[in-house]
C-alpha cells in the first residue's frame, strides 16, 4: 500500500501499489491524478533537457565569435562570404535554443 494526500482536502488516502490514473477521493469525492514512477523520470529528463539550453547558447555565441574572427582574418570576398555563412549558422543555433527554451515553458 502507498499512502498519499488528497490534493483537494489533504486527507490521507491509501492506494494499492502499482495503481495509477484518475481516482476519486473517498473523503471529498473530488477527482485527482496519481501518476506512476515513469512520470518522475519524465520530469527529471525534462530538467536535463532544459539544462542543455545554456550549452546551446554558448555554442551559438562561439560560432558567432568564429564568424567575426574569420571575417577579420580574410580580406577577400570569400572570407566575408564565409563569415556571413558562419554568422548565419550561429544565429540559427541561438534562435533554435531560444525556440526550445520557449517551448519548454
Ligand atoms: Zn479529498
Amino acid at each position: 500500500m502507498v499512502e498519499i494526500q488528497c490534493p483537494h482536502c489533504e486527507e490521507d488516502i491509501e492506494l494499492e501499489d502499482d495503481v495509477f490514473g484518475l481516482f476519486v477521493c473517498p473523503h471529498c469525492d473530488e477527482e485527482f491524478l496519481w501518476e506512476d514512477d515513469d512520470y518522475d523520470e519524465d520530469v527529471s529528463n525534462f530538467e536535463n533537457n532544459g539544462s542543455n539550453n545554456p550549452l546551446m547558447i554558448i555554442v551559438g555565441f562561439f560560432i558567432l565569435l568564429v564568424a567575426v574572427i574569420v571575417g577579420f582574418s580574410f580580406d577577400t570576398m570569400v572570407g566575408v562570404m564565409a563569415a556571413i555563412v558562419i554568422f548565419g549558422v550561429g544565429i540559427g543555433v541561438l534562435f533554435a535554443a531560444g525556440i526550445m527554451a520557449l517551448l519548454r515553458k
